[in-house]
């Protein structure tokens, strides 16, 4: 029994903590900085070095061989949704803490074993809750975003990034100066795979193609009463005949959601003027992402004409299919079966940072269960049995990447 694990969960679970018993902590609030405060507390309390870089990722090194210049990184975040759980996140970083601590006192009883250093990351910004597009830290450091423009990342208060980072103290000088090998990131699935195929251990080869598209509808005011309805603008009713349209173009085994909602001036007497709708789509296939994304735009110009609405795109994030690193899911198989757990290799959906890591050095993303696929959600579960399986596999595929030739 890994106690260690379960009490770090439950002491993280305290920062930000929701009546229903979840989590909400934004990054860059109080609650984010609440979370860093405790866990650079226990990344001294091992004796490990702490670096936090200019947004704000911090990095806990084990100096395994002092001669080696090279160094294998594990890590997930500890940010979360404004109704997350408890384990999203915060599981990936405790679980690297644990294994990097349970690493440096087999590399100490083992001279000369471990060949590469390892650091572990707590990614700035994974959820992209309060500022948007997510995996920023992560991206930052992969040099898919630059520090600037993630640093002028806004919220919806209009408050930056960078002006959050630097009120709870943590916008650092830089990542530690070693060069990163691999990566490897456990989490849980947020998926119901693993569950159905009463599989211990998920080992994740690629991600779904995503297209994140954010429109405005542009009516015109007027007051609910006595305005003919024939002479409406109405936005959000033009919203709501496209988001019925996303709904309906989704076939193929997409995955879809308009889960956001602004809306001007959000009166009960006021015919929105003006609403802005965040959609998403979610496929494994590129191609099919784009026809539906096609074919859904395509309808709804033609759909709110007669509503006397304008569409416009504010934004659209294409995230193509990606594939991880062949030879460590290759790895993680072996570890998964030499440690006597079943393992499936599958995709994600979500997008992890693990996959900003991987446009800069080979990543490894491994799943455990969680109850029901539920997530973002206060009652996300993962079984302690299956969270200690999760951690076994990460130490020993983490020490077999320190100590490869
Ligand atoms: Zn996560």
């Amino acid at each position: 029994m890994r106690q260690d694990l379960h009490d770090l969960i439950a002491a993280f679970a305290r920062f930000g903590a929701t009546e229903d018993g979840g989590v909400c902590r934004l990054a860059g609030t109080a609650e984010d900085r609440a979370a860093r405060e405790l866990f650079a507390g226990e990344i001294g309390r091992r004796g490990l070095r702490l670096d936090v870089d200019g947004i704000g990722n911090m990095f806990a090194t084990a100096m395994l061989d002092q001669a080696s210049c090279d160094a294998v990184l594990a890590g997930s975040h500890l940010d979360s949704q404004p109704t997350g759980g408890r384990y999203d996140g915060v599981y990936g970083v405790l679980a690297a803490l644990l294994a990097a601590e349970a690493i440096a006192a087999r590399a100490a009883a083992q001279p000369g074993a471990a060949r590469r250093n390892l650091v572990v990351v707590n990614w700035t910004n994974e959820e992209g809750a309060r500022f948007q597009p997510s995996l920023t830290g992560s991206s930052v450091y992969a040099g898919v975003q630059t520090l600037q423009s993630a640093l002028s990342l806004t919220d919806g208060d209009g408050s930056t990034l960078g002006d959050a980072l630097g009120a709870i103290g943590y916008r650092g000088a830089g990542a530690p100066a070693l060069t990163p090998r691999h990566y490897v990131e456990l989490h849980i699935e947020q998926g119901i795979r693993l569950q159905d195929s009463a599989t211990e251990i998920g080992i994740v080869a690629g991600a779904w193609a995503a297209r994140k598209i954010s429109v405005v509808f542009e009516g015109e005011a007027s007051h609910t009463g006595p305005m003919p309805m024939s002479r409406r603008r109405d936005a959000l009713r033009a919203a709501a005949r496209s988001i019925e349209i996303l709904y309906d173009e989704v076939d193929q085994g997409a995955h879809a959601s308009a889960a956001r909602i602004s809306v001007y001036p959000n009166s009960p007497n006021v015919v929105a003027s003006r609403v802005q709708v965040w959609f998403e789509i979610r496929h494994e296939d590129d191609n099919v992402t784009a026809t539906i994304a096609d074919r859904f735009l395509h309808r709804i110009d033609a759909a709110i004409a007669p509503l006397g609405v304008s569409a416009r795109i504010a934004i659209d994030e294409k995230r193509s299919t990606a594939a991880l690193d062949a030879e460590g899911v290759k790895l993680a198989q072996r570890v998964a079966g030499d440690l006597g757990f079943t393992s499936v290799v599958m995709k994600t959906v979500a997008g992890h940072d693990a996959l900003a890591l991987q446009k800069r050095v080979p990543a490894t993303l491994i799943f455990v269960p969680s109850r029901d696929g539920l997530s973002h959600n206060a009652r996300e579960f993962t079984d302690p049995v299956a969270l200690e399986k999760g951690l076994a596999v990460l130490t020993e595929m983490l020490w077999r990447l320190v100590t490869a030739p």
